[in-house]
């Protein structure tokens, strides 16, 4: 278990009660740089809304050799220190912030906090992994079968074990060698002692990003982190692609069957810093035209548009501008419950949402109000917000939601509750409404949403540009080891 932490407010900070999808982990690395650690860990600062959970960093020194910490809790709380951070020295190293997917969810033990480390024939490595693999429970027994001793019950350690298992002669070999094996979504940042590798999976779910830095380079899962440490951003490490990073620059290498990349469209929606770059665009853009989208399929007769907060905002500007109905800080989030002097007693609890978010009353009386979100997960959030702008003396409250209706469970890397606890999947639209008790509810369609990323003429249903399996059920790779267990995957149509 992670230990109590009297400020400990990450149960509000995902929806107080699991209502979010929860991105599951942000990876960061450099080289060429001296004390890279320090910028690793302005690297994962930017990162954390990746992963709250846990941190690590793992640091190279030719004099010292590698080094490593690994702490629960916030990057801003462990790494900060130069107690800490003189003990990672180097011109090179990675680091990872965890909200566990696999292995001990809620409750990360030490040893599955990120980077990974393994000595090998040839010398050490470290590895860091975004994302979930989906043929994890196999290789695990397959491998312990072999021999080998697992330290964690994370599925990213298998990786390190292939990695032992090859008969490659060098460390990035090795690596390609064991992720052939791999199925489902990884986007890594790994080290050697001179080496800095960066591989994302052929459908490239997850994102990876390449940035230039002085004499030396930074990967990380999103350019946001780039800006922080001043770094230039050069390129998305591409669907499929392995880059091998030493002083005399990068080398990149294609080593899997080439596949049609299947992006993550939530990163899209939700899980991205709005001030990060996808596929060349902005995110913050992309969720206003997002909510430009949801104004033209979903329009309804109000007084103001209002987010709630923070990830619902630039969806709430778009449909405002798209509507001509006035937006309005309507909810004001306390920016600073992360930092609360508040014992998270049981009754602290009970008061859930109403700690993180605030009704502007003065704004809110008489009018007929559009909420807009960024998703509808379990719906709990959803109904306790509408309540709180009911009593706040709104007249109606329309609910315009910035994804499709999440109607299945993500195994590549994303913390979904199982299926039936999603709304959507054991409700229609209308239902959902009643639900709710709202007066009207609409959710972007799913080519409403491909069009707000970029793709003019929506969704090729027949060979889908991005991941959407947590909307429509289409997995494009399939979660054996969920299968195993018994998921029921939806029948062809
Ligand atoms: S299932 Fe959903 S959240 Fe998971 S990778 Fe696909 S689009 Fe992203």
């Amino acid at each position: 278990m992670p230990p109590a932490h009297p400020f400990d407010t990450s149960y509000l900070q995902a929806g107080e009660d699991g209502d979010k999808l929860k991105e599951e982990c942000g990876v960061f690395g450099v080289t060429g740089v001296a004390d890279a650690s320090n910028f690793v860990a302005l690297g994962l600062h930017a990162l954390q809304h990746r992963g709250q959970e846990a941190g690590g960093i793992v640091s190279h020194d030719p004099e010292q050799g590698f080094q490593s910490a690994r702490r629960f809790g916030y990057v801003r709380d462990n790494f900060t220190s130069q107690d800490v951070m003189q003990t990672l020295p180097g011109p090179l190293a990675i680091g990872h912030v965890r909200y566990s997917t696999a292995g001990s969810k809620g409750q990360t033990a030490i040893r599955d906090v990120q980077p990974f480390f393994g000595e090998f024939a040839m010398g050490g490595a470290a590895i860091a992994h975004n994302g979930n693999i989906t043929n994890a429970n196999a290789l695990r027994r397959e491998l312990i079968e072999r021999g080998s001793i697992f330290q964690s019950s994370s599925d990213s350690e298998c990786i390190i074990h292939l990695m032992a298992r090859s008969l490659q002669r060098t460390i990035p070999e090795r690596m390609e060698d064991a992720l052939r094996r791999v199925e489902g979504a990884f986007s890594i940042v790994a080290m050697t002692r001179t080496k800095l590798i960066g591989v994302r999976d052929p459908l490239g779910v997850r994102p990876l990003v390449l940035g230039k830095i002085g004499e030396g380079w930074a990967l990380s899962s999103e350019t946001c982190a780039l800006d922080i440490i001043g770094a230039e951003f050069i390129r998305e490490i591409a669907p499929g692609e392995m880059v091998v990073i030493t002083d005399k620059g990068v080398e990149s290498q294609f080593p899997f069957r080439p596949q049609k990349p299947r992006f993550c469209i939530f990163e899209h929606v939700y899980f991205s810093r709005p001030d990060s770059i996808l596929g060349g665009r902005s995110v913050y853009e992309t969720r206003e035209a997002i909510g430009r989208e949801l104004a033209k399929e979903a329009p309804v007769e109000a007084d103001l548009v209002c987010p709630v907060p923070d990830s619902g905002t630039p969806a709430a500007i778009g449909y405002s501008l798209q509507s001509g109905i006035p937006y309005a800080m309507g909810i004001i989030r306390n920016q600073y419950m992360g930092r609360t002097f508040i014992e998270p007693t049981e009754q602290i609890r009970n008061m859930g949402v109403r700690l993180k978010l605030n009704v502007n009353r003065a704004l809110i009386r008489g009018k007929r109000v559009i909420l807009v979100d960024d998703s509808v997960v379990r719906g709990t959030t959803s109904r306790k917000i509408k309540e709180m702008i009911l009593d706040a003396g709104a007249k109606e409250v329309h609910f315009r939601i910035a994804s499709p209706p999440t109607a299945w469970p993500c195994f590549y890397g994303v913390d979904t509750p199982q299926r039936e606890k999603l709304l959507a999947a054991t409700m229609s639209e209308e239902e959902m409404r009643d639900h709710l008790q709202v007066d009207s509810l609409k959710f972007i369609s799913l080519d409403g949403l491909y069009r707000a990323v970029g793709e003019a003429k929506g969704r090729n249903s027949d060979q889908p540009q991005y991941c959407d399996a947590c909307f429509s059920g289409e997995y494009p790779v399939i979660p054996s080891d969920q299968v195993e267990e018994g998921f029921q995957m939806k029948a062809a149509e």
